[in-house]
């Protein structure tokens, strides 16, 4: 199987102006067509020739422990640049509604002091990584952080789950806007959330979890 037909390099969901102010255009080009490129390419290397070209992505995340070093951080760039991607949207500020509003509400106590651990959480995490909103296997949520291009789907995570929201705070997804200050890039990054996408991750998770 050609791996470059299963593991397809999307479309970016907007244009790379669309998240101005927040996140500016040239981050976007450059984060996007550089960044997230390389990782695709290097991931789409590292598969060649092997079994993973004809395993799922998750599949390959949950066995990432027994493969080189190479598909961690490329295969993890590629699929968690994608997972960002999609987790935002022009900027109309909004907030979690229904069932995932209330599961916010139950988990952390209110959508402030969620939204204070999942920015402290980008905030702490020491060097390149992310913050994640994530389902446990009991239905769950939880956030936490991972180095490097690490994701809570792999077998080798310090907490493990289901993703529903992801912010990357490597220094190229700031630096060009917001130079040292991680913490305004964190403030920003509220305003383009789309949370349509985050509900409905949340939804299928948990049906998939036969848990709805
Ligand atoms: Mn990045």
């Amino acid at each position: 199987m050609n791996a470059t037909k299963k593991f397809e390099f999307q479309p970016l969901p907007y244009s790379y102006n669309a998240l101005e102010p927040f996140i500016d255009k040239l981050t976007l080009e450059i984060h996007y067509g550089k960044h997230h490129k390389a990782y695709y390419d290097n991931f789409i290397t590292a598969i060649k020739d092997t079994k993973m070209e004809s395993m799922d992505i998750k599949d390959i995340f949950r066995n990432i422990s027994k493969f080189p070093m190479a598909v961690r951080n490329n295969g993890g760039g590629y699929f968690n640049h994608t997972f960002y991607w999609e987790g935002m949207k022009a900027s109309v500020v909004g907030l979690p509604t229904g069932n995932l509003s209330d599961a916010i509400t139950k988990s952390f106590t209110s959508y402030e002091a969620f939204k204070k651990q999942f920015s402290d959480a980008g905030k702490t995490q020491f060097g390149s990584g992310w913050a994640w909103l994530s389902l446990d296997n009991r239905g769950n949520l939880f956030i936490c952080s991972t180095p490097n291009q690490d994701n809570p789907l792999m077998d080798l995570a310090e907490k493990k789950g289901t993703p529903l929201l992801t912010m990357d705070v490597w220094e190229h997804a700031y630096y060009l806007k917001y130079q040292n200050k991680r913490p305004d890039y964190i403030d920003a990054f509220w305003n383009v959330v789309n949370w349509e996408e985050v509900a409905k991750r949340y939804d299928n998770a948990l049906k998939s979890m036969g848990l709805k």
